[in-house]
């Protein structure tokens, strides 16, 4: 029954995570990544309500949050409702009125793994608050909203990949997205293949400080490009000649970080290829190349990721492994022949366990699709 606070019927919109198959660090170098949305969301449960107040809670969170949708000042709290917060506040500012609601979360996405737990709240909060408001907005925009939410509102500096996957999923493929111009291009996972996420369990402290760090160092290198006579805006627009041309211009560093970023790039144009022609070959090397490369010339990995992605290349039916997400912890993505799957779970979690004294989590995925109600 409808309490006082409550009027109209109860809605579900469901927003998945994401995993990057590769095009790491390229998206804030205005470059690709090619990301699929996984079998893992945030169920988002909406009413409205009579008055002006936004009512948050989330399963596994014991504190609920309750504000004033007219506050004319609001602030981030450091609290885990800052996120779904953000996204009503940064509707408002887009000039939509907002109804009052009742926001209840649940969610399969592991927090903090690095598949995108928050941009997964953010797309399905989104939905939700504009569904019972009667706003419509398309996906791109709801993506670049959530954006907001998270940069200005959070402070967190995300580029737009997690919440743009988290709208456009599809079921059976991965995304190209130029996070540039922001057009996209729909990729099949190859037919017989999972996406098999490890979770290395650890989380390195350094993780915020060397991502701000390395964005810098990416800022230096268009700088010294574009003082070398290249009209570069972003790392996007240089290539590897040009770099080798201005090299003599930049720290040994900085001149390490753009490499990684502008063979990433290159790497995602093949991979995409790589995926149309159902070539695993080409598709798994790739994957080595760029695990290589975040390891030794954008140096993010650690010694955990490396770990897992070394057992996995060691295992039948493994057909592509590297680190995903920002680093220092956080996941491995692996392409896995479908046979060999439980093999792969057995051998990979038995070994690491044993060389860490930590049970890795690991998730099995097809590429899911993106936000959309649950009409259950
Ligand atoms: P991730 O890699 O998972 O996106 P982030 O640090 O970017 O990690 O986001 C995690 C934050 O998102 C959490 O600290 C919390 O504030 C918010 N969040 C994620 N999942 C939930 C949830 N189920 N309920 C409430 N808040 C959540
Ligand atoms: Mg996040």
């Amino acid at each position: 029954m409808n309490t006082a606070s409550e009027q109209g019927a109860q809605r579900v919109f469901e927003a998945p995570g994401r995993v990057n198959l590769i095009g790491e660090f390229t998206d804030f170098n205005e470059g690709f990544v090619l990301p699929a949305a996984i079998e893992r969301s945030v169920q988002a449960t909406v009413t409205s309500r009579h008055d002006r107040r936004l009512h948050i809670r989330s399963e596994g969170f014991e504190d609920t949050a309750d504000f004033d949708l007219d506050d004319p000042e609001p602030q981030a709290a450091g609290h885990w409702s800052d996120y779904p917060r953000g996204v009503a506040v940064e509707l408002q500012r887009a000039g939509y009125r907002l109804n009052g609601a009742n926001l209840s979360i649940r969610s399969t996405v592991p927090i903090g793994a690095g598949l995108s737990s928050s941009a997964a709240v953010e797309v399905a909060t989104a939905a939700a608050l504009c569904a019972i408001s009667e706003i419509s907005l398309g996906h791109r925009e709801l993506a670049l909203l959530c954006q907001r939410a998270e940069n200005n509102f959070v402070g967190m500096r995300c580029g737009i990949m997690d919440q743009f996957i988290s709208c456009h999923g599809e079921a059976g493929y991965a995304i190209m997205l130029d996070c540039r111009s922001l057009e996209y291009r729909q990729f099949p996972v190859p037919p017989g293949i999972q996406l098999v996420i490890c979770n290395s369990m650890v989380r390195h402290a350094l993780a915020g400080g060397e991502y701000n760090q390395r964005r810098e160092d990416c800022e230096a290198g268009v700088r010294a490009l574009a003082l070398s006579g290249r009209p570069v805006r972003a790392l996007r627009d240089a290539t590897l000649a040009d770099l080798d041309r201005a090299a003599s211009t930049m720290p040994e560093r900085v001149y390490r970080r753009c490499r990684h970023v502008i063979a990433e790039n290159l790497r995602v144009q093949r991979a995409g290829e790589a995926m149309l022609d159902g070539d695993l070959e080409t598709l798994g090397g790739l994957m080595a190349e760029s695990h290589q490369s975040l390891r030794d010339d954008f140096e993010v990995s650690c010694p955990e990721l490396d770990l897992l992605v070394g057992l996995a290349v060691s295992t039948p039916g493994i057909r592509g492994a590297r680190m995903t997400g920002g680093g220092f912890g956080g996941c491995t993505i692996n392409l896995v022949e479908e046979e060999a799957v439980a093999s792969f779970i057995c051998a990979v979690s038995a070994k690491y366990s044993k060389d860490t004294g930590v049970v890795p989590e690991i998730y099995v995925t097809g590429a899911a699709a993106g936000v959309h109600e649950d009409l259950q």
